[in-house]
C-alpha cells in the first residue's frame, strides 16, 4: 500500500535530520520538495526516487498547496509513496497542517516526522537557549510575515516577558522593533538575528532592540532568517555590541 509522510528536514545541515526521516526519504518513490531544504538530504532519497521541487526560489514559481495537495493525491491513487519534505519542523509555520488537512478531507491519512525547528537550531548555532531561569520562563514563535488583521498583538507578546522567536520577520524588521518599542519593550532589549543557520554561509547580528534593524541593514542579512528578542540573547559565545557582524 502506497504511504504518505510529511518530513521535516531541519534547518539545514544535515546530520540535524531525524534518523526517522531519513529512513522515510529512503523508502519513498515520490518526494515533493520545499523551499528551504537542504538539497543535500536528498542523498538519503532512493536513487530511483522522483524529485519534485514545489518552492518558489531558484527562479521558478512557486506551486500553489492545492496544486501540491493535488500532486500527492494523484501519486497515491497510483500506488505510489509520497514523501513531502519541508524544512524544520513540519507543523511548524510549514503549512503541514493544512496539508494534513487536506489530505484527511481525501481520505488519506498523512505520517507526520518532525524535524528540528529553526527557531530552536538557529539561536543554539550561536549560543543562545530559547530559555533559561534567569531569563525567560518560556518561548514564543511568531511569525513577522502577517500585517494588517493577522499582526501578530505585540503589546499581548511584550507582557509575557518570554523570550520572542520571529521567523520570517526580516522584511518587516524595522516595522516589529517599532511595535515592540511602543508596546513598552525597553530599547535595550538584547537581540539577535540568525541568516542560513546551519549551513556553511551561516551569519548572524547581535544588537539591542533599538539597533537591530540598523545593525541587520547594516550587515546586509536578509531571509531565511530567525530573530530570537530577550534576555537569552546575551547568551553565547559572542558579546552584545550594537550591529556586530560575525
Ligand atoms: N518549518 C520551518 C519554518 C518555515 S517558515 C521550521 O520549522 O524551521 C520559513 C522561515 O523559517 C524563514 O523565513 C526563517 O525565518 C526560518 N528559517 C528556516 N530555515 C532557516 C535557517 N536555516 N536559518 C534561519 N532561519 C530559518
Amino acid at each position: 500500500m502506497s504511504r504518505a509522510w510529511l518530513i521535516g528536514a531541519g534547518p539545514g545541515d544535515v546530520e540535524l535530520m531525524t534518523l526517522k526521516a531519513t529512513r522515510a526519504l529512503g523508502e519513498a518513490d515520490v518526494v515533493l520538495v520545499d523551499d528551504l531544504v537542504n538539497p543535500d538530504v536528498l542523498q538519503f532519497a532512493r536513487k530511483d526516487a522522483q524529485i519534485v521541487y514545489v518552492g518558489k526560489r531558484g527562479g521558478q514559481p512557486s506551486t500553489s498547496q492545492a496544486g501540491i495537495v493535488n500532486a500527492m493525491l494523484a501519486h497515491l491513487r497510483a500506488g505510489r509513496s509520497v514523501a513531502r519534505l519541508k524544512g524544520g519542523d513540519p507543523f511548524v509555520f510549514g503549512r503541514g497542517g493544512e496539508e494534513q488537512q487536506a489530505l484527511a478531507a481525501a481520505g488519506i491519512r498523512v505520517e507526520i516526522i518532525n524535524g528540528i525547528t529553526a527557531g530552536i537550531a538557529a539561536p543554539a548555532t550561536i549560543g543562545i537557549p530559547v530559555t533559561h531561569r534567569d531569563h525567560a520562563q518560556g518561548v514564543v514563535f511568531v511569525t513577522g510575515h502577517g500585517a494588517g488583521s493577522s499582526e501578530p498583538d505585540w503589546h499581548a507578546l511584550v507582557a509575557t516577558r518570554m523570550t520572542l522567536i520571529i521567523y520570517m520577520g526580516m522584511r518587516r524588521l524595522s516595522e516589529i522593533a517599532t511595535a515592540l518599542l511602543a508596546a513598552g519593550m525597553p530599547g535595550d532589549t538584547p537581540c539577535a538575528a540568525i541568516e542560513s543557520a546551519t549551513r556553511p554561509e551561516q551569519r548572524h547580528v547581535r544588537a539591542t532592540l533599538d539597533t537591530l534593524a540598523s545593525g541587520v541593514a547594516a550587515a546586509g542579512l536578509g531571509s531565511p532568517a530567525i530573530v530570537v528578542i530577550g534576555g537569552v540573547a546575551t547568551l553565547g559565545e559572542t558579546p552584545i555590541a550594537g550591529g556586530d557582524t560575525v
